[in-house]
């Protein structure tokens, strides 16, 4: 077996970190507002910029603008991103849900007007499943889309949508057929934001701070049959390849996430002294730096195993869904015990422990609850026995 992880990649890594430092972290500095806010106008020029180095858009082919990276260089670059702790480098790659791969399903004329400019960080797109009343059963959504002549008429209300308030066009999933449903009756569209019929309900305030998430609100929006994504009735399985893309990529940010953790407890156990000692002498405390190493270690080695197979063009599933379901409750419990390393500074706005324990929570919510995973690894478990590596 060879783990070593080869120079190029290295070397990208190290050109993203001082991307990050040199010119992310300055900008976050003098733009994000006491709630977590940055205009979008700066978070644009990140986009632009980034692309200019030639990371927007590297996991996207070359054939079509990307940069063909590998699953693992993208899996590297996350964790970086994940690493800094910076709001405002999720611009990098485009904010959550913003350059999904299911893009590439556009056809000649779509891919003019949607693909290319979103891989050249022109347009940013969202994603717009969930609804009030279909979360975890995503195939129990009610937005409808009725065909008329060579339109569809789409009435419903997407909740919780990541870049919804900012997005130039949405990817929508709309059932097309009732009886079908997940089997054939669900359909992707997409929808430019100055469509008609198609406004912007409340954005919704969280526990991550700002302000990128909100409703989407349907109401006789007539959608030219030509932007459906993909086939009619066939909106169900791209949902689902891009919900099964998200985990490697959240993983990879969950990862740098807890590591930023590990470091941030390791500095400031040496450093904060009581009883006359640094922190990091009392065993308690090691014991706690210690854990958090072991799980980081393992959630890593379950994710750059997950990337390496995918890069071999090897089925993934039951890998992508163990690292998401481990490295979520991971980073949970990563910045739960830094928080507590740092006692009632931890706790402070000051901190930036504060801000990782708030972001974190989301991840055993997002891309599939820790239930869900559960339910679909068990499934597979049942059906297939253990994951072996032979
Ligand atoms: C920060 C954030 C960003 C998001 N961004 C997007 C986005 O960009 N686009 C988008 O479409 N959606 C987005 N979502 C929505 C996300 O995908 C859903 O929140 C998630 O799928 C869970 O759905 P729900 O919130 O309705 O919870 P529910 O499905 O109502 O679940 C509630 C609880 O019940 C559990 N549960 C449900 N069914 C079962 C079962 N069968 N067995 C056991 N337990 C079960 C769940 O695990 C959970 O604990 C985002 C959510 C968050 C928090």
């Amino acid at each position: 077996m060879d783990f070593t992880i080869p120079y190029e990649l290295r070397d990208l890594v190290s050109s993203l970190k001082k991307f990050i430092n040199n010119e992310i972290k300055p900008l976050q500095e003098s733009h994000q507002d006491e709630n977590g806010c940055i205009p979008e106008e700066i978070r644009k020029k990140v986009r632009l910029r980034s692309r200019e180095l030639g990371f927007y858009g590297a996991d996207f082919p070359e054939e079509c603008g990307g940069g063909g990276l590998s699953n693992l260089g993208m899996t590297l670059l996350r964790e970086e991103i994940g690493r800094s702790g910076l709001e405002l480098a999720d611009s990098i790659f485009g904010e959550a849900g913003a350059m999904s791969q299911i893009l590439l399903e556009c056809n000649g004329e779509q891919k003019e007007r949607y693909l290319l400019p979103a891989i050249r960080a022109e347009k940013l797109s969202c994603f717009a499943l969930t609804e009030p009343n279909a979360g975890s059963d995503a195939a129990a959504i009610e937005t409808k889309a009725q065909k008329e002549g060579d339109e569809f008429i789409l009435n419903g209300r997407k909740h919780f949508i990541s870049n919804g308030p900012y997005a130039d066009f949405a990817i929508v999933f709309a059932v097309t057929d009732r009886e079908l449903r997940a089997k054939g009756g669900i359909t992707c569209f997409l929808v430019d934001r100055d469509t008609r019929g198609f406004s912007l309900g409340r954005i919704q305030q969280h526990m991550g701070g700002g302000d990128r998430l909100g409703e989407l609100i349907f109401e006789d929006c007539r959608v030219p049959a030509r932007n459906v994504l993909g086939k009619v009735g066939a909106g169900f399985l791209l949902a689902m390849k891009r919900v099964g893309e998200g985990r490697l990529r959240l993983t990879a940010l969950f990862m740098g996430m807890a590591d930023k953790c590990l470091q941030l407890a390791l500095d400031y156990a040496k450093q904060r002294v009581q009883f006359g000692k640094p922190i990091a002498r009392y065993q308690a405390i090691q014991w706690m730096l210690v854990d958090m190493s072991v799980e980081i270690h393992a959630s890593r080695l379950m994710l750059y195993h997950a990337a390496w197979k995918a890069d071999q063009g090897m089925d993934i599933i039951r890998e992508s869904g163990m690292a998401k379901l481990y490295s979520s409750e991971m980073l949970c419990r990563a910045a739960d015990k830094a928080l507590q390393i740092h006692g009632g500074m931890g706790y402070m706005k000051e901190c930036p422990i504060e801000g990782i324990y708030r972001k974190a929570r989301a991840s055993r919510i997002g891309e599939g609850t820790s239930e869900i995973q559960r339910i679909l690894l068990a499934r597979k478990l049942l059906q297939d026995g253990p994951l072996r590596f032979f």
